[in-house]
């Protein structure tokens, strides 16, 4: 089926090779580079710094199994003409770590850089048989569908699985544990080789779907989903786990060298893990040993927290930033208030999730409020996270100094053409101007045309004024905003009264 490779050059992957000849009218997809891969665990790591802060031991582990994985898959299917088989073990990952600290992040850069679908899931939604949770095949359709139904595509994807800890069966837990020793062992068939039917028939959705397909004529020839060639990543906190491990290194004392039980670290313990402690902790043998890399994402501290806003390309900060530039704000964080925040979000003890909800919850109303302002920047510090009503109350007699300064040039190009067009000199006075606003913003109409509406009798009335008076210059006041038509009324009447004076005796 796969034809032919290019050869790649040292340092990385190639272009696309070559495309294989469609199996179905859904198979072909534009971008094929996946086929072809070529990662150095370097590589990969690299790529994972730009967006991961910490967890070194993480990504040095997980690019390894991830190039090992799809080297093999690239030889095997260079060889497929061939009758060769490769031995290969197949490099699923168990990552141990508590929520918040990356280990979705991870697998999904790696799919994302190597161009894999990538399916998520938590492993207590699950059940054995499908009928009263959902199907874990579910997860290799759900792939096909990331694959925009490209089969040979899915087949190379990710599934990832957390709360993978909530499925190990223990003595105390006895409800749960007859399902979640079940589930083990139907995720164990998918994680080794076996055969997922693409229409589920169970499922209602997939039913359709088939009817839908063969309707349209799109029906795939291929109707099963091999799971040979696809990553298995699991992951949970896997509290308790540490107690094992600990109990074993204290009571062997043999390879952790610490001696003493009170110096052993959780993070230190977690790293020390075997598949014995892993099935202590319940989990059947068979289950974990398909989990041969195994690896530990470690708890991330208010410094990382802060290092995460500032350097991680996918900071939340950067999406603030663009959220912000919608409207033609230009967000500034000062460091200060990214320390201040990285302080409330470990307090949250939900690893850099936490940061979403403190940010969250500080710039809630200023993102309500502000594009509705006209401000072009907003500062983010210290005394902005510290008092929110205070910052925000001064953002808007910030805006109100802006709106004020924008209408009052507007007004003053009004008063200007005014001047132009009939040869008599009007200018608004600071009151006036911020009448004007606050009309504007009332009305909802630019001052311009607001002007427009309310002086339309200006030009006859003034030039009546000026052939009584031989008044041209004319300084309106808030009046004159409020009430045009009266205040106009009101000069012409009195110009009646004191024709051709030269002083500027105006009604206020
Ligand atoms: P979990 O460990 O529970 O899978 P995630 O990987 O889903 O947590 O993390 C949630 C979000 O927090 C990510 O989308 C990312 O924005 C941020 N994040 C978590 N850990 C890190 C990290 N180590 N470096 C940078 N961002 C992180």
């Amino acid at each position: 089926m796969f034809t032919s490779f290019k050869e790649t050059g040292k340092d990385g992957p190639a272009a696309a090779p070559e495309a294989p000849a469609p199996t179905t009218p859904k198979d072909e997809t534009p971008d094929e580079s996946w086929l072809d891969f070529r990662y150095k665990p370097a590589d990969i790591k690299a790529h994972l710094d730009r967006f991961v802060i910490r967890q070194d031991d993480a990504k040095k582990v997980l690019a390894t199994a991830v190039c090992d994985h799809y080297h093999h898959a690239r030889m095997m299917r260079e060889r497929q003409d061939g009758t060769e088989e490769i031995e290969f073990a197949k490099q699923n990952v168990i990552i141990v770590g508590p929520t918040g600290v990356g280990k979705t992040y991870l697998i999904k850069h790696i799919a994302d850089l190597i161009g894999v679908p990538f399916v998520k899931a938590d492993a207590t939604k699950f059940s054995e048989t499908g009928y009263v949770g959902a199907d874990v095949d579910d997860l290799v359709r759900d792939l096909v569908a990331k694959a925009n139904g490209n089969i040979d595509l899915a087949e190379h994807g990710i599934i990832y699985l957390d709360e993978v800890d909530k499925i190990a069966s223990s003595g105390e837990r006895l409800g749960r544990d007859v399902s979640g020793r079940g589930v083990q062992t139907t995720l164990l068939k998918l994680m080794e080789e076996t055969e997922v039917p693409l229409y589920s028939g169970n499922d209602m959705r997939s039913q359709m779907q088939m009817m839908f397909d063969f309707r349209k004529g799109e029906a795939p020839k291929r109707q099963v989903i091999n799971t040979r060639n696809i990553l298995f990543v699991v992951s949970g906190a896997f509290t308790g786990l540490e107690k094992i491990i600990e109990r074993r290194l204290t009571k062997g004392s043999i390879g952790f060298g610490t001696g003493s039980r009170e110096t052993i670290r959780p993070e230190h313990a977690l790293r020390e893990a075997r598949t014995q402690d892993f099935i202590d902790f319940g989990f059947e043998a068979e289950f974990i040993g398909r989990l041969p890399v195994r690896v530990v994402c470690d708890a991330l501290a208010e410094e990382d927290l802060f290092e995460i806003m500032k350097n991680s390309e996918g900071s939340i900060i950067r999406q603030f930033e663009r959220e912000f530039a919608a409207y033609g704000i230009n967000a500034k964080f000062e460091d200060s208030a990214l320390r201040l925040m990285a302080r409330s979000a470990a307090v949250e003890k939900t690893g850099a999730r936490g940061l979403m909800t403190v940010w969250e919850r500080t710039l809630r109303e200023f993102k309500f409020e502000l594009p509705s302002l006209g401000l072009g920047e907003i500062i983010i510090d210290e005394a902005l996270v510290n008092d929110q009503a205070a910052a925000l109350a001064q953002c808007r007699e910030r805006a109100k100094t802006v709106q004020v300064s924008v209408a009052a040039r507007e007004a003053e190009t009004f008063a200007q053409h005014f001047t132009r067009d009939y040869g008599i000199e009007i200018r608004f006075d600071e009151d006036a101007t911020r009448a004007l606003v606050e009309r504007s913003a009332r009305e909802g109409s630019p001052i311009s045309e607001l002007c427009r509406k309310l002086f339309k009798d200006y030009p006859f009335g003034l030039q009546l004024i000026a052939s009584n008076t031989s008044e041209t210059s004319f300084t309106l006041p808030r009046r004159a905003a409020e009430e045009p038509d009266r205040y106009l009324s009101d000069l012409v009447v009195a110009s009646y009264r004191r024709p051709n004076q030269e002083s500027n005796s105006q009604p206020s």
